[in-house]
């Protein structure tokens, strides 16, 4: 998969705190990507007599990354600074050249960046790039934008940025660092989330600090209050001065003209967000309760007779927590004998299931991740619930333990259709083959791989509805390409396999 698939991305400007404040939003994003961490500020040289973007980035964890308090009170300066985290999992990963934020600089100054999504044109670019004879010092999409921002003839910064991101199709939430700006772009699709947050109030000295983060829960970290969403197709720029005035809607946007209307990344409200973000203007909580109803009007728990124990129904944790309470509300109102319960406790010391390389340690990842609560189990029929069946590696094991701890039979529900097709847009899933639902032709099928007793997936028009349900207000449309095929903005066949096999 590409080098900057699934990830977290936060900015922040008007705050000598730039780089503490950067940190704990990541810490707080840190579900969208833990392979790398990375900050960059911006600040005064006065030995140097230059603007400088001090940066620090690593593989690992975000803790671990900035574990020494000098690198905030000597090292990352200035009072703005943006971060990123990485979730990556393919060969790509392993190059240290491709952590995130990039930091090149040009006639213009000093230039920071970003990136969430995946470019759709990026192998076309590159090769356009290749026959000029560029040279590329990573293997990552993100890179492209900064060459496009370095060759425009445009004079200003901002004018260059909205050059070179005319030329790019596909997903890509970004924050930019200038050595004057803070710049939050959102694709015309708005594949990504992206959301602007105000830190205090203008009557404090120097006006208040203005942040952006691809989640919500990053401003909750650092007590930031949501103003709004980066529009899709919006390039907003936050600088000094009219930051300082505190009036959100006097900082300048632009717009990135799109020809593919807009299609917000759904597998986000599934699975990837936090339920504790507001996402495409929505709570994803929200959004994942009603989810987890419209399973329930699909495909319930299943009838237990007179004198049987009343089944349980149990997450698998985290992920599908929120959308099975739903689930099991709903079937309880619907006058079906259940209960919720936590049978399925996490450890959450293994990272997630997908980074580890290979299949074998990809089922122990699952066994060192998951453990039952036995007690709870044995004797009854158990209606367990996930999010998603990618691969089908969590959903095998689950179901064996289940059965090793005596449940008297194991139904599986899943609150999303099945995953049938890769995604070209930024979420981390492996190709058509490997796919579980693609080996089967009936779900009946999969139910029998997978050793249930009963199987049911949500289908794509439950899907759609639960969420425009949830999400009245935004009626801009959403993409579901993993579960129908329908890709709103062209991919060249074998685009991406190819050039992931180069990385
Ligand atoms: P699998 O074991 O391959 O079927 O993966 C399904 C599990 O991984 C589910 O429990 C999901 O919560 C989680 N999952 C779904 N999509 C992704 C993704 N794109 N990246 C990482 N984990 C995922």
């Amino acid at each position: 998969m590409g080098a900057n698939d699934e990830c977290g991305i936060f900015g922040i400007l008007g705050t000598p705190e730039a780089a503490r404040h950067t940190y704990y939003g990541l810490h707080a994003l840190q579900h969208r990507g833990q392979e790398s961490s990375g900050i960059v500020t911006s600040t005064y040289d006065e030995a140097e007599e230059r603007p400088v973007m001090p940066i620090h980035k690593d593989f690992g964890l975000v803790l671990d990354v900035f574990d020494e308090e000098e690198l905030f009170s000597q090292k990352l300066l200035g009072d703005h600074g943006i971060g990123h985290n990485r979730y990556s999992t393919s060969g790509a990963s392993e190059s240290r050249t491709n952590v995130q934020p990039f930091l090149v600089h040009d006639r213009k100054g000093n230039l920071a960046l970003s990136h969430n999504g995946n470019l759709s044109n990026a192998r076309e670019l590159r090769r356009a790039f290749s026959e000029q004879g560029t040279l590329f010092q990573t293997t990552s999409d993100s890179e492209l934008i900064l060459h496009l921002i370095a060759q425009s003839r445009r004079e200003r910064r901002v004018d260059q940025i909205i050059d070179a991101l005319t030329q790019v199709e596909g997903a890509f939430s970004l924050v930019l660092l200038t050595d004057d700006h803070l710049i939050a772009v959102r694709d015309p699709n708005g594949f990504r989330p992206l959301a602007l947050g105000r830190l205090g109030d203008a009557g404090q000295p120097g006006g208040p600090a203005w942040c952006v983060a691809s989640e919500t829960c990053a401003f909750d970290m650092i007590g930031a209050d949501y103003v709004r969403d980066v529009e899709p197709g919006e390039i907003l720029v936050i600088d000094r001065e009219t930051a300082a005035r505190g009036d959100a809607s006097a900082f300048e946007s632009y717009e990135v003209p799109g020809r593919h209307g807009v299609s917000q990344c759904i597998f986000e409200y599934v699975y990837f967000s936090r339920p504790d973000s507001k996402i495409f203007g929505e709570m994803v909580d929200k959004v994942r309760r009603q989810i987890g109803r419209q399973l329930a009007l699909e495909a319930p728990v299943p009838e237990v007779e007179e004198g049987e124990k009343e089944p349980i129904v149990i997450p698998v944790p985290d992920s599908a927590n929120t959308a099975t309470l739903g689930y099991a509300n709903e079937c309880r109102k619907q006058g079906q004998r259940c209960h919720f319960e936590i049978g399925l406790i996490r450890n959450h010391y293994v990272g997630r299931t997908f980074i580890a390389p290979g299949q074998d340690q990809r089922e122990m990842k699952v066994r060192g991740k998951f453990n039952t609560v036995e007690g709870l189990l044995r004797g009854r029929p158990v209606v367990v619930v996930d999010d998603s069946i990618v691969r089908g590696t969590t959903a095998r094991y689950l179901v064996d333990m289940l059965r090793d701890s005596g449940a008297a039979s194991v139904h599986f529900r899943v609150t999303s259709p099945p995953v049938v097709n890769p995604c070209f847009y930024g979420m981390d899933f492996p190709n058509e083959s490997e796919l579980l639902a693609n080996q089967f032709d009936e779900v009946a099928e999969i139910g029998d791989f997978l050793g249930v007793d009963s199987l049911a997936y949500l289908s794509v028009e439950g899907l759609m509805e639960a969420v425009q349900t949830a999400n009245k207000k935004n009626d801009l449309g959403y993409c579901n390409a993993c579960f129908t095929g329908d890709y709103p903005v062209p991919v060249e066949p074998g685009q991406q396999k190819e050039e992931f096999e180069w990385r």
